[in-house]
């Protein structure tokens, strides 16, 4: 029996509110709020008129604001606040809990909008330096946050999506029941999908580029190791999607599983991309048209790759058009009983099957059902102590279970084939 107060209402939070209404025995009560109510006022009509009991309300709100997510939480009085807006808002979010004593979910790293912002700019380049890895968003803002959430007695849930999330619950996993030392970990997201377009992203485009067009970065032995955009490539055979092409990124669970699994002697995350999009994306960073710094046209200012996002596909309207499957998972290498061993845990999902199911597409499927499933785990108690934890934090078990129940089941091939 629990209130959920959700922020967005975008791709990822569809899935979410829906797979909360599902699991009606926890969530009994929601408040979907959003920039832009109508979204939210739809969704809740839908999910009406499929029969659930789930109270739902909605609310308008600006997430930027922490005065306006205050009121907004003193009013609804929630057990919790799952954040599925932007990675922008993960901050005023967290400091509107806090100040509310509200426990708070969220799936993706804190980064922030404007990334000329000269404060933040100048932490970020002593973070280049010491650190040695040039993505925009870390950890270091929102673990910045233990002792605060410890003192208010409340939990923050970091990063419950697939890839940070789930691949952090399958690390915990295979620890728990497979090794007794983790040697290597390959974290493979393979999307086979296909939407027909020339150009698309399939979650937020702002977000997605800024994170594909960056520096990839893998941890060995506890050190960064930093590549440029895409230069290293492996090929894999991923079962049920079959042979792509697959690229070295920086991800963020590479820096919580470092922090939390320090015996492992190397961590990397790959995903796949095909030659039109790398081509599409190359040619739009090269004319500018990803740049987060403010220009002015017309007489007015516009953010080119805001005014990039006008033009694309929006990512919750390719669920129709998308076909194949997505393959997320990782491999691992090490020893149990003193014997070398390897294991590879993933999930396939299909992305008509979800548009069946839920309107959606598979990464926006892939995503939502953990942010339910870590926001249950946190209001019905199983999940939850004082302090800020990413999910490779807690016992992974009951997250394991919960995942085959709610459309994302796994498998353990205790023979794959390695990454070179
Ligand atoms: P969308 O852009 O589809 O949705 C974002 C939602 O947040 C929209 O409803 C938007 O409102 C709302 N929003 C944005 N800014 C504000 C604000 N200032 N105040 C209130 N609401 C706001 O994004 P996605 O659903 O694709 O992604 C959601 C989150 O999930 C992101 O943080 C993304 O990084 C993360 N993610 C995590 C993954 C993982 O595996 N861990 C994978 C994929 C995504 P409006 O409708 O007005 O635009």
């Amino acid at each position: 029996m629990s209130r959920l107060l959700v922020i967005g209402c975008g791709g990822v939070a569809q899935v979410a509110i829906q797979k909360c209404c599902q699991n009606s025995k926890v969530f009994t009560e929601l408040c979907i709020a959003s920039r832009t109510e109508s979204k939210c006022v739809a969704l809740k009509e839908k999910i009406e008129k499929s029969g659930s009991s789930v109270k739902i309300t909605t609310a308008t709100v600006d997430a930027d604001s922490v005065e306006a997510l205050v009121a907004l939480i003193r009013f609804y009085k929630p057990d919790a606040v799952l954040n599925v807006a932007l990675p922008y808002q993960d901050l005023t979010i967290m400091d509107a809990c806090l100040e509310c004593k509200v426990d708070y979910i969220d799936t993706a790293n804190y980064e922030p909008e404007d990334t000329d912002e000269p404060v933040w700019r100048a932490a970020y380049e002593k973070r280049c330096k010491e650190k040695g890895f040039t993505a925009y968003f870390d950890y270091s803002y929102q673990w910045a946050y233990e002792d605060k959430f410890k003192e208010a007695g409340i939990t923050a849930l970091l990063g419950t999506g697939f890839d940070p999330g789930v691949t952090s619950v399958f690390t915990a996993y295979a620890k728990k029941h497979y090794f007794d030392e983790i040697d290597t970990i390959d974290i493979l997201d393979c999307n086979g999908g296909d939407h027909g377009y020339p150009f698309a992203t399939n979650f937020n485009p702002e977000i997605n580029l800024r994170e594909v067009s960056a520096n990839g970065s893998y941890m060995e032995n506890g050190k960064w190791v930093e590549t440029k955009p895409m230069e290293i490539k492996r090929e894999y055979d991923f079962p049920q999607v079959g042979m792509k092409d697959m690229y070295l990124l920086h991800h963020e669970e590479i820096e919580a599983l470092g922090k939390n699994f320090p015996e492992v002697k190397r961590i990397r995350f790959f995903m796949t991309f095909g030659q039109s999009y790398l081509t599409h994306m190359k040619c739009l960073e090269n004319v500018g048209m990803l740049s987060t710094s403010p220009i002015m046209f017309e007489g007015r200012e516009i953010v080119p790759i805001q005014f990039l996002k006008a033009l694309l596909p929006d990512p919750a309207s390719l669920g129709p058009r998308t076909v194949g499957k997505t393959n997320i998972g990782c491999i691992f290498t090490g020893r149990k009983d003193g014997k070398e061993r390897k294991i590879y845990i993933y999930n396939v999902c299909d992305h008509q099957e979800c548009y069946k199911e839920l309107g959606s597409q598979a990464i926006s499927y892939t995503t939502g059902v953990p942010a339910m499933i870590g926001t249950a785990l946190v209001v019905t108690g199983q999940w939850k102590k004082p302090g800020v934890f990413t999910t490779d934090e807690f016992d992974p078990d009951p997250y394991m279970e919960m995942l085959n129940e709610y459309g994302l089941p796994w498998v353990v091939d205790e023979n794959p084939v390695l990454v070179p």
